[in-house]
């Protein structure tokens, strides 16, 4: 059955034939042809004299070297209304320092170095001055609770932690014991005890020597251990090469379409893959002024800060725009955000609704974009230059094979025709595709066949190369012979303007196979009561026909979420069969019970 009343219901939005900016990218087709990334290599410098690839050398130290050591690197805004801003300069001072404190603690490269803070300038100066010194780096949420925090210490082998006076009493001070790997914790401020192996920033920190020289490294060594957002179970741990920086400079320009005058912000904490690849590399690769916010979401202070510091180019993610929906264009009255330019999302599905609210209030839609932990960078993109289909995450990076594909005998079969469903699957290698799962190996082995990297999500590619987000192979829900995604079910409830979220999971059904069941979360001002129950229940039925629409409605007041934002449909169906609930580490910690 033909399902797809995303492309019919949402007319695509052209863009002008003259932009007001060329973008790096103005012809998809002709850019596709072109690309190599052996040639992309020359946005890159390298390290003097041959001396390989590392990631804080692309981000930091060569535009000082170029003569752009005075311009903004990073703009700190502290959730007190303090203010702060780094030169590259100043950034690469810093971060020279930061490596040498790690030189003088007697840490190898290879080794693990975490952070584990809000987001402060020194977690900034940290993730770049351990790369530096050829350390792996892994940022974690600062909301973490002691749990998830001594597991993926743990498991990643945490040798250095710097993290908070304050976060270190209440969370790590007592863990200390069952991690005897990690010799040393760095606090940022007083040191609030004089438990063994811990510093204080200042005195180990900021007093070592500003002047340091990157050793030759490796393109393929270990620069970055991430773990997954653990939205379909436990999360796993990924490493990536320093060569990935490749990646972000090419995905900087295209996806993001990022030139060195830009003010950029991104909203993802780097606790998650988005706020390190996106809220540190490739913007700092491409030499724009990197906007820090430290505060949480909260609709006032975001029109706020896109205001203020006049951003032009702004990377967020569905859930935080379904809130702003939730409040309406009203709350952006007063606010002068001419300085806008682009906007893009990432992180779950952009339901269509989203993308045409995104024109009604600021004027411009949201770019989806597609990628994952494991492949390091933005993989499927809405690019400047193209026209939106609303509901689509775009088109495939240049430089990277995408297809749809079905796994048959163990063999790859590429779906050609278009509009058919598969797994999305891209061809390997690609300078930031992880290089392997911390520990598992034959997991990670498993993710490649005939020379497919599979990525366990399901799309469609339309006849004119659009890509389209089906759901999660694991979410994917068998009702009555058909397969349905929930997104496509979540996005249709999202029309309706009662509803601000949606999460839709089959339940087993002795004739259906599955049901499909949708949790809802209204808007202010809406009654949770059968009539509109009802309603719901009838506008979905209208949109998707009978056999893919809801059978049941549940209204929630939020539906869980992990960390990084997304809908925790595992959760929502885990709680609904009464099953186990399974690792709740990445859960929002005030849904915990
Ligand atoms: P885990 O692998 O631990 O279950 P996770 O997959 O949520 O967690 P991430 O790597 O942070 O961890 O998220 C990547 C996934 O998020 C993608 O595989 C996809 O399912 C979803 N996703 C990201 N961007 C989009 C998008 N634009 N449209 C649809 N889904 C997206
Ligand atoms: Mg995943």
């Amino acid at each position: 059955m033909q399902h797809d009343h995303r492309t019919m219901e949402h007319p695509r939005i052209c863009k002008p034939t003259q932009p007001s900016r060329t973008p790096h990218l103005t012809d998809y087709d002709t850019t596709v042809a072109q690309f190599s990334w052996s040639e992309a290599q020359a946005q890159l410098d390298g390290l003097p004299a041959g001396g390989g690839l590392n990631m804080a050398h692309e981000a930091v130290d060569r535009h000082v070297m170029n003569g752009r050591g005075q311009q903004t690197a990073i703009r700190w805004l502290g959730k007190h209304g303090e203010r702060r801003a780094l030169s590259y300069t100043e950034l690469s001072r810093a971060s020279n320092q930061f490596a040498n404190a790690l030189e003088s603690l007697g840490v190898k490269p290879g080794e693990r170095v975490f952070v584990l803070m809000g987001r402060l300038p020194e977690l900034y100066v940290s993730v770049l001055g351990a790369l530096k010194a050829r350390c792996v780096v892994t940022p974690l949420f600062s909301a973490f609770g002691p749990e998830p925090i001594a597991t993926r210490a743990d498991l990643g082998d945490a040798r250095v932690l710097v993290t908070t006076p304050e976060l270190y009493q209440r969370k790590l001070r007592a863990l200390r014991e069952r991690l005897p790997g990690l010799r040393h914790v760095i606090v940022v401020g007083p040191a609030p005890t004089e438990d063994a192996g811990l510093h204080a920033w200042d005195a180990l920190v900021a007093a070592a020597s500003t002047q340091y020289t990157i050793a030759p490294t490796d393109p393929e060594s270990t620069a970055l251990l991430h773990f997954t957002s653990g939205t379909t179970g436990r999360p796993k741990g990924v490493l990536h090469a320093h060569a990935a920086v490749l990646a972000h400079a090419v995905t900087g320009r295209f996806a993001l379409d990022l030139h060195d005058d830009d003010v950029f912000w991104c909203t993802a904490d780097p606790g998650w893959v988005t706020g390190t690849s996106y809220g540190i590399l490739a913007p700092l690769v491409c030499g724009v002024t990197n906007v820090v916010v430290e505060a949480e979401f909260d609709a006032q202070t975001w029109y706020g800060v896109l205001a203020g510091e006049r951003v032009t180019v702004w990377y967020t993610a569905p859930t935080a725009i379904r809130m702003m929906m939730k409040l309406g264009t009203e709350a952006l009255r007063g606010h002068d955000l001419s300085a806008l330019r682009f906007m893009a999302s990432v992180g779950e599905p952009l339901n269509p609704e989203a993308v045409v609210w995104g024109v009604q209030a600021f004027g411009l839609p949201f770019h989806d974009n597609w990628w994952q932990t494991e492949t390091g960078g933005i993989m499927v993109s809405n690019f400047v230059s193209m026209d939106i289909k609303p509901g689509s995450m775009g088109k495939p990076l240049p430089g990277i094979t995408a297809a749809i594909v079905r796994l048959e005998d163990g063999r790859v079969h590429l779906l050609e025709e278009p509009d058919m469903d598969g797994e999305l699957a891209l061809k390997a290698p690609w300078p930031s595709m992880m290089r392997g799962y911390l520990n598992e190996d034959a997991r990670y082995r498993r993710c490649f066949v005939d020379g497919w990297y599979l990525t366990g999500d399901l799309a469609r590619r339309d006849a004119e190369g659009y890509y389209w987000f089906v759901g999660r192979a694991d979410d994917v829900i068998k009702s009555a012979g058909h397969l349905i995604g929930p997104f496509e079910v979540e996005s249709a409830l999202m029309e309706h303007p009662a509803v601000a979220e949606a999460g839709v999971i089959g339940i087993p059904d002795p004739v259906l196979g599955e049901m499909v069941k949708a949790f809802v979360a209204l808007k202010p001002g809406f009654d949770a009561g059968e009539p509109l129950r009802r309603e719901l229940l009838g506008h979905a039925r209208k949109r998707l026909g009978a056999a893919v629409a809801p059978r049941q409605i549940d209204f929630r007041d939020n539906l869980p979420k992990t960390r990084s934002g997304k809908i925790m449909r595992r959760l929502l169906k885990a709680r609904e069969l009464g099953l186990p609930e399974g690792d709740l580490s990445t859960l929002e910690s005030d849904e915990k019970k």
